[in-house]
């Protein structure tokens, strides 16, 4: 498995965070080169750091995934910088805790600014990228919440998850033939920092642990494992296609 993703390129997005920083890991820990990209620069030159301190290639880079020109100019980045591009995994993702009704047009329009738009921009810029530096493979981090209705509540987030699902079995058939697979990884609930402080102790944290078949959280390597498996020749006939990392949340 160490040299799975030898000569792979991979751009990860907010990839600072709980889970984007544990895809990091896990893609260079199997031989690819990291482009680590975030709002904040300083955490992802740090992350990169950590990344080169172990012996990989890693660049740190801005990106607000909501910004078209900021998409254009990273890709063009990471080409010029890194030799080319043949992963890109959408990662960044922001929930706000409303529901159909009290979802205001400001927060709907950030969340889909960030959760749907931010995918469909990366998958634009760096879907060809990836098919000129001769193929490759896009992975959108969905959510369960992208397939079920969850809890009545973080509607604008299921509005955003539900279109990255089918946007990527949409540019999966665009590209087929094109040697660029596009799949989505569909996280449960994951003990990420952030996680942790908004349920550790609540009722919340218990009805999760309960409503999930496996009766536990998941842990952000679980979903990197995913990610590094569709990223990867092991998943060299898989496109279009979801893959469910939920504890069996989603099998009930
Ligand atoms: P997280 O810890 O909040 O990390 C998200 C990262 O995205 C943060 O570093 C955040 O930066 C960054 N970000 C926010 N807005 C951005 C923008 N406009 N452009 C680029 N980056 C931006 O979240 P996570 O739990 O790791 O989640 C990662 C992905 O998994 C998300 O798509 C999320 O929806 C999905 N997911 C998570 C879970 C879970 O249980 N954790 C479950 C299902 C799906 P700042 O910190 O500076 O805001």
């Amino acid at each position: 498995m160490r040299d799975r993703l030898a000569s792979q390129i991979a751009l990860v997005t907010g990839a600072t965070g709980g889970i984007g920083r544990a895809v990091v890991h896990r893609l260079a820990a199997e031989g690819a080169a990291v482009a680590v990209s975030d709002l904040d620069v300083a955490r992802c030159e740090a992350l990169a750091k950590e990344l080169t301190d172990v012996g990989a290639r890693a660049v740190g880079l801005a990106l607000d995934v909501s910004d078209e020109e900021a998409w254009r100019s990273a890709v063009e980045r990471v080409v010029a910088q890194m030799g080319g591009l043949s992963v890109l995994v959408n990662n960044a993702g922001i929930a706000e805790m409303r529901t159909v009704e009290t979802e205001t047009r400001d927060s709907w329009e950030k969340v889909i600014a960030v959760t749907q738009t931010g995918v469909w921009l990366g998958m634009k810029y760096g879907g060809p990228a990836i098919e000129r530096s001769g193929g490759g493979s896009i992975v959108n981090i969905a959510s369960i919440f992208g397939t079920v209705g969850g809890f009545g509540s973080q509607f604008s987030y299921h509005a955003a998850k539900g279109a990255v699902r089918l946007m990527t079995k949409n540019a999966a058939l665009h590209w087929a033939e094109r040697g660029v697979r596009v799949n989505s990884v569909h996280p449960g609930f994951i003990e990420t920092p952030h996680s942790r402080e908004l349920w550790q102790g609540t009722p919340r944290h218990t009805a999760l642990v309960e409503g999930t078949p496996l009766g536990r959280l998941g842990r952000p390597e679980e979903v990197a494992g995913a990610v590094a498996f569709l990223a990867s020749q092991d998943a060299s006939f898989v496109t279009g296609s979801e893959l469910y990392v939920d504890g069996g949340w989603t099998a009930r």
